[in-house]
């Protein structure tokens, strides 16, 4: 790494450190969390849905089925029947005592000798092998001899043609002789409105498919749609219908959602019970959840990020002061002004103007230190430091020499020694605060046009012989240097 990059290395570290931090900590976090909202769906909440669905359901259509059961094994009605159906009035009678019943609407009863069908207000009609509608009953006869009955959803004549669920059951006479089908009715929008229920409690989709594969039951109202019509649940069809007692555990996408499902089979119906649930819908928490913690976690990173980096710079704005400038007089040091220096004169050349070198020297500052001691000589360093700095302008440059020299170097446009002379006297005209008597200082100084390509070392040389000629001449003066010429440079 180089150039800025390298001055936030460290920062850069620590961000790229703690992001990953960050990164690995949320994706741990979802990974978990998803893992056990899944396995709670899986495991508990799905199962358990339809162990509640399944003790429901035993209330609302097994128990109509064991009603039918009775119905037809009811050696009563038996002898009724094969004794010629005297007087209707009484099969209408027992019809109309099990209305109302767990949930049954409509019980019925078809004789195979008189082919009457009867209900709870008489006798509704005869039933025809030509009539569509009586097509069930004769489906009914052809129902396989070990299967006592069959469950099929038609309308209800007698009860305003609503949907129905019938429960057909066969009578049969010991000697096995068939003598009709007597049975229950359900109305489907109660059942669908019962999965409903169920469905908003749990959040979780319920529906009954029979051994043919279509939907018998839901919350909806079946609509008789298949399985294998519906997309994404087709390809489970083959896997439900083969299902047992055993809840088999499915899933399957749909729309971008992913749906985890639980199959099992109710015997006694021939249906499978299926219960579903939307695990993207389920998850949508956790992304929630996760948004926050990113959040949080991103807005810690900046403002580490931001401490880091204001304490860096801080450290190092003062580590390049320390290097850079002299402590007591806030001076550049001679270090510094060697690096300043050649952007330096390219801006003076820019100015088309000339570097003017002025070599000052304290006057007698020994006699300062021996007099008011050390600490008052350092403390006048820094006021003559300050003298000297209020006079100079932005592009001027300030540089402590050595012990009590300074050097000034200003971009000039000729050999004018306005500017020293001006040095000179406000130094020698101030009253140092550093002592608690009355102190005054003064400088001497040695000006040199510095004229490249002449070397720093020749121009210095030069502005340290007009400096001593000054302190010859008496001190507290300004004295110019000797004109530059090539051949005065030693060769190096
Ligand atoms: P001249 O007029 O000929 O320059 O006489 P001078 O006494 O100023 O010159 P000299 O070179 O003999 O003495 C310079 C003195 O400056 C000696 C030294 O102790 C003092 N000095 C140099 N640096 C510092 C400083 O940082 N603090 C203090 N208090 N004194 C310093
Ligand atoms: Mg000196
Ligand atoms: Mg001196």
């Amino acid at each position: 790494m180089s150039g800025p990059l390298s001055r936030y290395r460290l920062a850069i570290i620590v961000a790229l450190l703690l992001l990953a931090g960050i990164i690995v900590n949320a994706g741990l976090y979802y990974q978990q969390g998803s893992q056990d909202i899944r396995h709670g769906i899986v495991e508990q909440g799905l199962p358990l849905t339809g162990d509640t669905i399944f003790s429901e359901i035993d209330k609302s259509i097994l128990r109509p089925l064991s009603v039918a059961s009775l119905m037809a094994n009811d050696t009563f009605l038996q002898d009724w029947l094969k004794d010629g159906e005297r007087d209707p009035s009484r099969a209408a009678r027992y019809l109309a005592a099990i209305n109302g019943r767990y949930g049954i609407t409509g019980s019925f009863l078809v004789s195979e000798n008189s082919r009457r069908y009867y209900y709870a207000g008489g006798v509704l009609k005869t039933v025809k092998p030509t009539d569509p509608e009586d097509r069930w009953y004769f489906h009914s006869l052809q129902v396989a001899q070990s299967d006592a009955y069959d469950i099929a959803l038609d309308e209800d004549m007698t009860n305003g043609g609503k949907t129905t669920l019938f429960i057909n059951h066969r009578i049969v006479d010991s000697q096995g002789k068939l003598l009709g089908v007597i049975g229950v009715g359900l109305p489907q929008a109660e059942l669908s409105a019962q999965l409903a229920a169920h469905e908003r409690r749990f959040q979780r989709r319920i529906y009954f498919i029979d051994h043919d594969g279509r939907i018998v039951l839901d919350s909806a109202g079946a609509g008789q749609r298949k399985l294998r019509d519906l997309p994404g649940l087709a390809q489970l069809a083959d896997a439900i219908l083969a299902g047992g007692l055993e809840p088999r555990k499915l899933e399957y996408s749909r729309d971008g959602n992913r749906y985890l499902l639980t199959s099992r089979l109710l015997p006694e119906l021939g249906w499978h019970l299926l219960v579903e649930q939307n695990e993207t819908r389920a998850l949508q928490p956790l992304h929630a959840a996760l948004q926050v913690n990113l959040a949080i976690n991103s807005t810690i990173l900046l403002l580490v990020l931001i401490a880091v980096l204001a304490t860096l710079q801080h450290h190092q704005r003062r580590m390049r002061q320390l290097a850079t400038t002299d402590p007591l007089t806030g001076c550049l040091n001679r270090l510094a002004f060697l690096e300043l220096l050649p952007g330096w004169l390219r801006a003076c050349e820019r100015a088309s103007a000339e570097p003017q070198l002025l070599m000052i020297d304290i006057d007698h500052f020994k006699q300062v230190n021996d007099k008011h001691g050390h600490q008052i000589g350092d403390q006048v360093l820094r006021e003559i430091a300050d003298l000297l700095r209020s006079q100079l302008r932005g592009g001027d440059l300030l540089i402590r020499w050595g012990g009590e020299e300074f050097v000034v170097l200003v971009h000039s446009h000729g050999d004018d020694d306005a500017l020293a002379e001006r040095l000179r006297s406000i130094v020698a005209n101030h009253m140092m605060s550093a002592s608690g008597k009355r102190l005054t200082v003064t400088i001497s100084i040695g000006l040199c046009q510095w004229l490249p390509p002449e070397t720093l070392e020749a121009a210095v040389a030069r502005a340290d012989l007009a400096l001593y000629a000054a302190k010859q001449g008496g001190r507290n003066r300004v004295c110019h240097a000797q004109p530059y010429h090539p051949l005065d440079e030693p060769i190096a």
